[in-house]
């Protein structure tokens, strides 16, 4: 009977250790399996989640590298995003995420715009003075804003801002420009019209008709001159006319733009010293483009000069520059409309009543004609009285590759 148990035991014993082996062998390899899934999975998670980190990085620097202002609140009207734009279009403070909008945004348009997409609306945008970056110069500075509902669940709104101040400053500019051209044009054209009906119906003698058709004349001449720069400037705006660059005679250059206005030049004994120094005595230019940009500016000079004055031609080299000076002994230039006397029509004299003559778009034909150069042109006031208006040219060397003949 011992026997008997003792041989079951040795029987079952290793039958149910190898059972046990078995089983064990199976967990184990279930085991491995669950394992190496889990494994996978977590390789997997890791990636998605690296994703949606290269993702949110992508998407922050996008965001912060718009020039539109992007707001983004939750259902709640909680901030869950604001780029820098944004930021500093609104003018709001750092750290603003999760605080509500109603506390952060100061702009009651805006905040009803956001409140408006919050509750599904949507609503045409409005336009917003901008708190910041307004200057004398630049002129006020304007956003327009445009809040839509989030398509996505738990609500929200997005709000895009579009800074529109350049757009308005053009526009501004191009009626400004169009209301100094009917000014311009309405003065000779009236001139003209009332002479016109004097000779109609009034019988004149020969003497008073001739009186009347030289006004006529006058007048006729200053709207083609009005006409003509008008249409050199809108051919230079377009980029219409190249500079050809060749090697051009500096002393030449300016006796043949002073040659053009010989006739006023003796009638008002004018003298012309020209003074060019050898190192400047050759530019790299678009002779017929320099000719009419030192005529223009020779003009002026012999229009602001005194019978018996004096006009200065000069050229020399300074810090890489050539600069080509036009000097005259007249009243000279105010000093705070020195910086503006190169924009479209403006003149120091501003009283269209008294025929001033000129166009008043001679100085910003000069000022584009010189940029096709590369150049600059400013004006000052000489210490002994009038005013010098100078052409700062890049200085090429002779082996330069833009020479040509
Ligand atoms: P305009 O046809 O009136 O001469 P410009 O554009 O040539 O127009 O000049 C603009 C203004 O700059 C002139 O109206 C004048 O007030 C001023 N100006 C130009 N040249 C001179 C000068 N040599 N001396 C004084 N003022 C000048």
């Amino acid at each position: 009977m011992v026997v008997d148990f003792a041989m079951l035991l040795l029987i079952a014993i290793p039958s149910a250790l190898a059972g046990a082996w078995a089983a064990s062998a199976i967990v184990k390899r279930r085991l491995e399996k669950v394992e190496a899934r889990s494994t996978a999975a977590a390789h997997e998670t890791a990636a998605r989640v690296n994703e949606m980190e290269a993702d949110r990085a992508r998407m922050a620097a996008i965001l912060s590298g718009m020039v539109e202002g992007v707001l983004v609140v939750d259902g709640d009207g909680r901030l869950r995003l604001v780029n820098d734009a944004a930021r500093q279009m609104l003018n709001l403070e750092d750290h603003l995420l999760g605080r509500h909008y109603v506390e952060a945004v100061r702009q009651p348009g805006v905040v009803q715009q956001l409140g408006a997409a919050l509750k599904g609306e949507h609503r045409p945008p409005i336009e917003v003075p901008l708190d910041r970056g307004s200057s004398a110069t630049s002129g006020p500075r304007i956003f327009r804003a445009q809040a839509t509902p989030a398509s996505v669940e738990g609500g929200g709104a997005v709000l895009v801002l579009h800074d529109i101040s350049d757009l308005r400053r053009v526009d501004r500019v191009r009626r400004d420009f169009v209301a100094n051209v009917s000014h311009e044009l309405r003065t000779p054209l009236t001139a003209v019209r009332g002479y016109v009906e004097a000779l109609m119906e009034e019988p004149a003698n020969a003497q008073q008709r001739k009186k009347f058709l030289e006004v006529i004349d006058r007048h006729t001449g200053r709207m083609e001159r009005l006409v003509r720069d008008l249409l050199r400037l809108a051919r230079l705006d377009a980029q219409q006319e190249i500079a050809e660059l060749h090697t051009v005679d500096v002393a030449s250059l300016f006796r043949s733009a002073s040659a053009d206005l010989s006739e006023r030049i003796e009638k008002q004994r004018i003298h012309v010293d020209v003074r060019v120094e050898p190192a400047a005595a050759v530019i790299d230019a678009d002779s017929t483009k320099m000719h009419d940009a030192l005529k223009n500016l020779i003009e002026n000079a012999v229009n602001y000069s005194a019978e018996g004055g004096r006009i200065e031609l000069a050229a020399r080299v300074e810090d890489g520059k050539v600069l080509l000076s036009v000097g005259d002994e007249g009243p000279g230039v105010p000093e705070a409309d020195l910086g503006r006397v190169f924009e479209r029509f403006y003149r120091v004299d501003k009283s269209r009543t008294r025929d001033p003559g000129g166009t008043g778009l001679g100085l910003s034909i000069v000022r584009h004609l010189v940029e096709l150069h590369g150049g600059r042109v400013h004006a000052e006031n000489r210490r002994e009285g009038g005013a010098v208006f100078t052409i700062a040219l890049p200085h090429r060397t002779r082996s330069s590759p833009n020479r040509g003949h």
